[in-house]
Formats: C-alpha cells, structure tokens, sequence
C-alpha cells in the first residue's frame, strides 16, 4: 500500500523548511522572524562550532549586505546600527582564549 496523498516526492509537504534569509527585507524564510531567528542562530552555531570566527567573519559580511539592502528599503528610516549589531552579532558566542598562565 503506497497510495500516500503526495505523489511523487515534490519536497514540499511536510518537510520543514530551512531558516535562511528571505532578502532584501531579512525576514526568516520559514518563521517569518527577523533573520536570524532563534532556530537559524542555533544552526549557524552548529555549523561554525569547530570555527568560531569564521562564524563572526560570515555574519560581519551578513550584517553588511542587510544593511545595505535595510537602508535602501528605508532610506529615510532606516534600522538603528546598534540593533543591526545586536541582531546580526552580538548574540555570538564570545572564543574565550585559553588563559595564559
Ligand atoms: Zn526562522
């Protein structure tokens, strides 16, 4: 018995769909949050976490093109730096370097 309501596998249905920035408004793609929601942070975590600052360097580049695309959107209103900062970067966790004694 293999008659399930999808024929063929489309890719659609039930398969969750990844967080990935929808641009130029940066909107998660599948949750709709302000990218990057909390399920696209713990992701990018889990990719970098042997590289922590290329993690920083991919997201200093994002932080960068979302701007840019922000600002043209909205040049008269666009998004605070410092929310842009806080959104795109400071949520990273810190490399804590192995204390030197
Ligand atoms: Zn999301």
């Amino acid at each position: 018995m293999n008659a399930g309501p999808w024929p063929g596998g489309s890719g659609y249905g039930d398969q969750p769909r990844p967080h990935l920035p929808l641009r130029p408004i940066w909107l998660c793609r599948s949750c709709a949050l302000p990218w990057p929601c909390a399920t696209a942070r713990l992701a990018l975590v889990a990719e970098y976490a042997h590289d922590r600052v290329a993690l920083s360097v991919y997201l200093c580049a994002v932080l960068h093109d979302a701007a840019g695309d922000l600002y043209r959107l909205n040049p008269h209103d666009g998004p605070d730096p410092a929310t842009l900062f806080r959104r795109f970067l400071a949520w990273v966790p810190r490399v804590h370097p192995a204390p030197d004694r």
